[in-house]
């Protein structure tokens, strides 16, 4: 077997990347002085400073909060994970609170808790456990009403993520026709399936004008090409900073057509509106590539442009995951693969999404109900301690502040381990869900819930429902 024909598995290779900025602590914990005094003396009869030392230094927090060179006195919030257990044991004298300061990160949408996990899966490509004490709500307002169903009762691919069975997370972008014809000589008469693959169903968008940094733009451009993906990127900034490669996609305007002939070799190029000259000028100068387009809604003009000869769509919402009509990603997603499906298409277009998908979890439920594929954007800012300036839901007046001492390499290794992160939980929640490739959960409504039509099955009817 040759070198090009081996065999590798897929794997997203992490490393530690420290935060640059210190950002406030999660928790500000606070300690009465004579509960803690009274403790520690009961805790040095009791165990003694021999052998046992450590038990008694540890406490009352295993995570080294009170472990500072004056102990419990001067607590060490940055390292507290909250995981309450000290105001469970000494709740006379411990106190943990949410830090007001933390709370300003994100904006209503991007909230601090979805900052908090991003900023440990960027971290280092773990995925931050939760599930004790937490005390949250179990459903709510936009992804929070959805559900996935794990209830299988044969999971055949439990622990994938461990290694154990492989899970493909492998995501085709491109266009297969329902079936091929041939002429008297066996040769295929119009058109032949057309797609590339990508190893994760996530690329990266930063094609919105609100995304300016350039070492920020730089740094997720080396993490794509590094786990295999895409970045979709305006075409003049590709030029400006004279970005090369395929894991580049350029994003074309009305009136580009003299700007094609600085392109070469790009798998996919997307249209940010449809323009029939403009589709085909980049069909005569890139006849291979494959053309998407940016859409924000669904209308029967779409099925005239597969027939043109599209048949990659991005579904764009804000950052918030609205689009103009004020629809919620969610559902628009849902509508917009009902759409194909009804025109009896789905399996010929590929449909990919951005905006509003700001977390792991998200993904999943983007691809059961309908997406091919995720394309993140705000993520991004936040896995390199990007701040959000205000509310940021528009893609166009949008502003972020990156940390003084960001450099390319810096932002490809926290995006790349938050690429690991997220994949890993795509892994454990397909093995849940007994799905063996990611190809498979989309449009997959079978594992997917809603907590209204839940509620409405058990409660309709029942005085109170609904008011
Ligand atoms: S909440 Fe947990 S991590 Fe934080 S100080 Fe208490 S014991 Fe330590």
């Amino acid at each position: 077997m040759t070198k090009k024909e081996t065999y590798h598995r897929y794997h997203i290779a992490t490393k530690p990347a420290p935060e640059i900025e210190k950002w406030p602590p999660r928790f500000n914990v606070t300690v009465g002085r004579v509960g803690l005094a009274k403790n520690l003396i009961k805790e040095i009869f009791h165990f003694g400073l021999g052998e046992r030392r450590e038990v008694v230094l540890s406490r009352p927090c295993i995570y080294g909060v009170f472990s500072g060179p004056v102990g419990g006195f001067a607590p060490r919030p940055q390292e507290c994970v909250g995981c309450l257990r000290c105001t469970t044991e000494y709740p006379d004298y411990v106190k943990v609170e949410p830090n007001p300061a933390r709370q300003q990160l994100g904006d209503s949408y991007f909230t601090f808790n979805h900052v908090n996990t991003i900023s440990v899966e960027s971290l280092d490509g773990s995925i931050p456990v939760k599930g004790a004490g937490y005390r949250g709500k179990f459903g709510g307002e936009g992804w929070d009403g959805m559900w996935t169903d794990m209830s299988e009762i044969v999971r055949p691919t439990r622990d994938g993520i461990h290694g154990r069975e492989s899970i493909s997370t492998i995501a085709d972008i491109g266009y297969s026709p329902a079936f091929l014809q041939f002429d008297t000589n066996g040769q295929v008469l119009g058109e032949t399936p057309n797609s590339l693959s990508i190893p994760l169903p996530m690329l990266f968008d930063l094609s919105a004008p609100a995304f300016k940094n350039n070492i920020f733009i730089k740094g997720a451009a080396k993490a794509a090409a590094e786990v295999g993906t895409l970045i979709i990127l305006p075409v003049d900034v590709i030029k400006r900073l004279g970005l090369t490669g395929e894991h580049i996609v350029p994003l074309l305007k009305k009136g580009d057509e003299s700007k094609l002939d600085s392109l070469v070799d790009f798998r996919l190029v997307t249209l940010s509106e449809w323009d029939a000259q403009l589709y085909a000028a980049i069909r005569q100068t890139l006849p291979d590539a494959l053309v998407s387009l940016q859409i924000n809604a669904v209308s029967d003009e779409l099925t005239e442009i597969v027939e043109a000869g599209i048949h990659v769509f991005q579904w764009v919402s804000s950052f918030h995951g609205r689009d103009p009509q004020g629809s919620f990603i969610l559902d628009s997603i849902r509508k917009l693969h009902t759409f194909f499906v009804e025109a009896g298409i789905r399996e010929e277009v590929t449909l990919l999404g951005s905006g509003g998908m700001i977390a792991a979890e998200h993904i999943p439920k983007a691809l059961l109900v309908g997406l091919d594929a995720v394309a993140l954007d705000t993520p991004l800012v936040v896995a390199v301690q990007g701040k959000f300036d205000g509310e940021c839901e528009s893609r166009e007046m949008s502003r972020f502040t990156f940390p003084q001492k960001l450099t390319a390499d810096w932002a490809a290794q926290r995006i790349i381990n938050l690429a690991a992160a997220w994949r890993d939980q795509l892994l454990e929640i397909s093995g849940a869900m007994g799905i063996r490739e990611t190809r498979r959960l989309r449009g997959e409504m079978g594992r997917a819930m809603f907590m209204a039509d839940l509620e409405a099955a058990a409660f309709e009817g029942i005085d109170g429902y609904g008011d």
